[in-house]
């Protein structure tokens, strides 16, 4: 199918996107066209204008310092996922990034789209609030931060106004003494994901578990992340206590059932995803903690 016809602009700098999108507040902003394309393509969606950003190479940059990561709305999954600084900065970025649909997808997808797009079931908008992230918004009437916690408000619904624009996301860098895990279950290696979970599990001196969060793809309406510091009374992660913090992240979710799996299964693999990720994320922290005592 073709899409319903529509105007289709592209501006060469901010400031005329913002304007365009001030006088027609039911445009929409074309990034990488990985969402927005084929919904339009299908005509379950129809836009009167079309504002394409990709004339504003401003905001293709990644910028990376002690504080984390910074990513223009231009800057692709790809070139994300290759960016060793952002990578080493904040771990979570890459391991997730790795499983964002295919390497052709990535080429063209943005990580900020996909964040803008605000689909439970993509990985980025669930690292963001993962990783306690902020997007930075603009239109004509200013700039603004918004906290990833306060982001996501509904499916496929964010907090932007309808003449917003965003135009970069920041994830905080790493803290020390913690480590990260990401892995998910989807029919084929690239296809949106059946249930993913990453975690961010942080020790203390003595390498006893003192934070621990985790966040799930697929399993909810809105990206969801749960604290599951609880579970660890006595800072040790046993097949006891991992049991436990996967009963507690399900009653918490709200998988539904589709065509590709039932909601009891995407249940059952939240529960033992979560295990082998916090694990693994408790092994990432210890073998960051052996890393710097020895450098
Ligand atoms: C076959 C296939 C498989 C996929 N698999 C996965 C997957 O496994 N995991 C995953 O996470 N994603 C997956 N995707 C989606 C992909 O990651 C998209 O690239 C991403 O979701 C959207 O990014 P984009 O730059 O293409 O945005 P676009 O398609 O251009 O835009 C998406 C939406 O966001 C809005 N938007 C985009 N940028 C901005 C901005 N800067 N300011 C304001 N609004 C903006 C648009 O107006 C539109 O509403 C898949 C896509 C396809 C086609």
């Amino acid at each position: 199918m073709k899409p319903a016809p529509f105007t289709y602009r592209r501006p060469t700098s901010l400031t005329e996107a913002l304007d365009l999108l001030a006088q027609e507040p039911e445009a929409k902003v074309l990034a990488g066209g990985q969402s927005l394309v084929p919904l339009l393509s299908m005509r379950l969606s129809s836009v009167p204008v079309l504002i394409d950003i990709n004339g504003l190479p401003d905001l293709a940059r990644v910028t990376v310092d002690d504080s984390g990561v910074r990513f223009g709305a231009l800057v692709r999954h790809s070139d994300l996922l290759a960016h060793e600084g952002a990578a080493a900065a904040q771990p979570l970025l890459a391991a997730a990034l790795r499983h964002v649909a295919h390497p052709t997808i990535r080429n063209r997808g943005t990580t900020v789209g996909s964040i803008v797009h605000a689909d439970a079931s993509g990985e980025m908008p669930m690292i963001l609030r993962l990783a306690d992230g902020t997007l930075t918004v603009a239109s004509s009437r200013g700039r603004r931060e918004i906290a990833a916690r306060d982001l996501f408000v509904g499916p496929l619904e964010t907090s932007l106004a309808a003449d917003e624009i965003a135009v970069e996301a920041f994830v905080p860098a790493l803290p020390a003494g913690s480590g990260v895990a990401f892995d998910e279950v989807a029919r084929r290696h690239g296809d949106y994901a059946l249930c993913g979970v990453g975690a961010v599990v942080a020790l203390d001196g003595a390498g006893s578990v003192e934070h621990v969060r985790a966040g799930y793809v697929s399993v909810s309406e809105t990206p969801a992340v749960v604290d599951l510091t609880e579970c660890f009374p006595d800072g040790e992660m046993t097949a006891r206590t991992l049991a436990a913090a996967g009963e507690m992240a399900v009653g918490q979710l709200d998988p539904e059932s589709d065509i590709h799996g039932t909601a009891d299964y995407r249940a059952q693999l939240a529960r033992a995803l979560t295990a082998r990720v916090l694990k693994a994320a408790q092994d990432d922290a210890r073998a960051r903690a052996a890393q710097k005592v020895s450098s």
